[in-house]
C-alpha cells in the first residue's frame, strides 16, 4: 500500500500537466445547454459564423446573458451579409427542433431572435421562425469553436461558477478603472441627478395636460403596476380619473375598478369559494349597471401579465390599493408639498383592504396572516419614482439630496450595468444609494442599451477622460 502512493500522486501529477487534448481518452459527453450559452458568452468561435444555410454573419457582440426565463441572450448584434446590423436577442438549444419543442415558434417573447445557435445540425432541414413569421438564420456552433469541444470544456469552469457573469466587460471599464473613486461615483450620480429630472419633467408635462392631482393619480397607479403591468394600470386611472372616482363610495370604486380591469370574474360563481364569492356578488351589483357606459373602455384580460408573477405582485391585489387610494391623495399630496417623505410612505403603508389584505387572486386560498396591500419594497419604489420627482418639480436641491440619502437595493439592469462598467472585481465603490443606482441605470440605457459596436462606437469612455 506503502508504494501505491507516489505512484498514485504521479500519475495525477501526468494528467494535469500533460496538454488537455492527450488525456481525453473517452468521449466526451455533449455540453448542456448552460454550457453551450456560456461558450456563446466567451465567443468561443471565430467572429464571422457561417449559417446553415451558407450565409456569413459577423457576431459584433454576443449579448447580456439572461439567466431568467425568456430569450437567452438580448442586446447581441450581428452583420448579415450586405452589411445590415440586426440588434436582438439569441437563442441557443442542443437540438434545432427544440424551437418548435419550447414553444418560441408561437412566443410574441422571441419574436427579436436574430440567431438560432444549435449544437449539432439536425437529422432533418429545420427552420425556425418567429410567432409573426420570420425566419431566424440558424448557425451550427459545434463545428464552429474554436478548438474541439472536448479542449474546450476544461476551461468553462470558471465562467460557470455559482454567481454567473450577465455581461462582458465594457471598454470604459479601463478608463473607469484609473481614475479617483470620487470621480467615478461624481459621474455615475451625475446620471442619477440627470435621471431624476427627467422624471420630473415627464411629471411636470403631465400636470400641464391634467393637473396636479390626476398625474400623481396615475404616477401611482403606474407606479403599482411596475414592472410587469405599468401599462394597465396606467390606462385604469387614465379611464377611471381620481375626480371622477372620489365622488362615490368605497363599495362602487372597487367594483368600477375591478370591471373596468376585466379582471372581475364573469363566470358562474357556484365555481367560487364561499368568502369570495361574497366579494364578488355587490361588486357586480354595481357594476353591471354601470358596465353599458364603459363598455368601450373595458381592458381586455389579455393586456395584464398574469403568469409567473410573486402572489403579492398579482394586478388584483394592485388594482384594490388603487382603490383604496382614492381617499388618501389629498394627504399623499399634502406629504409631497411639505416634502415629508415619511408622511407619504407611511400613508401608503397603511393601506388596507379587509378581503384584499387576505387575498391574492380569486381563485387561491386565504392567506394565514394579513398581508400589507402596498408592501415594502413597493412603498420603496413610489418614494424614489412618484414622491422625490413631484418634489423636484419645486426643490431640485432637495429631491438631489433625497436620492443621495436613500438606499436602493440592485436591480437586474443596475448589476448588467455594474458588470460592464466594473468587472467582477471588488471596487470599493459606495453605489447604494438612490441616486447612485439611478446613475447606473441611466447610463446603461444611454449607452449600453443602444451600443451595437461591442462598445467601440460608444462615447462614455470619452466622456469620462473629459470629464471635469
Ligand atoms: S457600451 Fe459604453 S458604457 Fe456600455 S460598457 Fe461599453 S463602453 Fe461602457
Amino acid at each position: 500500500m506503502l508504494f501505491n502512493k507516489p505512484i498514485i500522486y504521479l500519475a495525477q501529477m501526468t494528467t494535469k500537466y500533460q496538454p488537455t487534448s492527450c488525456v481525453a481518452e473517452s468521449p466526451v459527453s455533449p455540453p448542456t445547454e448552460e454550457e453551450m450559452q456560456a461558450l456563446w458568452f466567451e465567443q468561443w468561435f471565430p467572429p464571422v459564423l457561417k449559417t446553415d444555410e451558407g450565409d456569413e454573419v459577423e457576431v459584433i457582440q454576443s449579448g447580456n446573458w439572461n439567466h431568467g426565463a425568456g430569450p437567452d441572450f438580448f442586446q447581441a448584434a450581428v452583420r448579415r451579409a450586405g452589411g445590415k446590423v440586426a440588434v436582438g436577442t439569441v437563442e441557443l438549444h442542443l437540438r434545432a427542433s427544440d424551437w418548435d419543442a419550447h414553444g418560441h415558434h408561437v412566443d410574441p417573447e422571441y419574436n427579436e431572435t436574430i440567431l438560432h445557435v444549435c449544437w449539432e445540425r439536425p437529422a432533418k432541414t429545420f427552420f425556425p421562425a418567429t410567432q409573426d413569421f420570420r425566419h431566424v438564420p440558424q448557425v451550427i456552433l459545434k463545428d464552429q469553436l474554436v478548438a474541439s469541444w472536448e479542449l474546450l470544456k476544461p476551461h468553462l469552469g470558471p465562467v460557470l461558477a455559482r454567481d454567473l457573469p450577465r455581461a462582458r466587460a465594457g471598454r470604459c471599464q479601463e478608463e473607469l478603472a484609473h481614475q479617483p473613486a470620487e470621480k467615478v461615483l461624481e459621474i455615475v450620480r451625475e446620471a442619477g441627478h440627470y435621471r431624476l429630472r427627467q422624471k420630473a419633467e415627464r411629471i411636470g408635462w403631465r400636470i400641464k395636460a391634467v393637473g396636479r392631482r390626476q398625474a400623481l393619480w396615475e404616477a401611482l397607479a403606474e407606479g403599482l403596476g411596475y414592472s410587469q403591468n405599468k401599462i394597465p394600470m396606467r390606462l385604469l386611472a387614465q379611464r377611471l380619473p381620481h375626480a371622477r372616482l372620489q365622488r362615490w363610495p368605497r363599495g362602487k370604486r372597487f367594483a368600477l375598478l375591478f370591471g373596468l380591469s376585466g379582471l372581475l370574474p364573469a363566470t358562474n360563481l357556484a365555481a367560487f369559494a364561499p368568502g369570495v364569492r361574497e366579494w364578488i356578488k355587490p361588486q357586480w351589483g354595481h357594476w353591471w349597471k354601470a358596465r353599458s357606459v364603459y363598455d368601450y373602455a373595458i381592458l381586455p384580460r389579455a393586456s395584464w401579465k398574469l403568469a409567473a408573477l410573486r402572489p403579492w405582485n398579482r394586478p388584483e391585489r394592485r388594482v384594490a390599493a388603487l382603490a383604496a387610494l382614492v381617499p388618501l391623495i389629498r394627504a399623499l399630496e399634502q406629504s409631497i408639498v411639505s416634502q415629508r417623505e415619511n408622511a407619504f410612505a407611511e400613508i401608503l403603508e397603511a393601506v388596507s383592504d379587509p378581503f384584499w389584505d387576505l387575498h391574492t387572486t380569486f381563485i387561491a386560498g386565504p392567506l394565514p396572516k394579513r398581508h400589507h396591500l402596498i408592501g415594502a419594497e413597493r412603498i420603496g419604489d413610489l418614494v424614489t419614482n412618484v414622491f422625490w420627482p413631484f418634489v423636484c418639480l419645486a426643490n431640485d436641491n432637495a429631491a438631489e439630496s433625497g436620492w443621495r440619502k436613500s438606499q436602493s437595493r440592485p436591480n437586474r439592469v443596475t448589476t448588467l450595468a455594474s458588470q460592464r462598467l466594473f468587472g467582477q472585481a471588488e471596487t470599493g465603490l459606495k453605489l447604494d444609494d438612490t441616486l447612485a443606482q439611478q446613475g447606473l441605470i441611466q447610463i446603461y440605457r444611454d449607452y449600453c442599451a443602444v451600443d451595437a459596436s461591442d462598445c467601440a462606437q460608444c462615447k462614455f469612455p470619452e466622456l469620462i477622460r473629459q470629464w471635469e
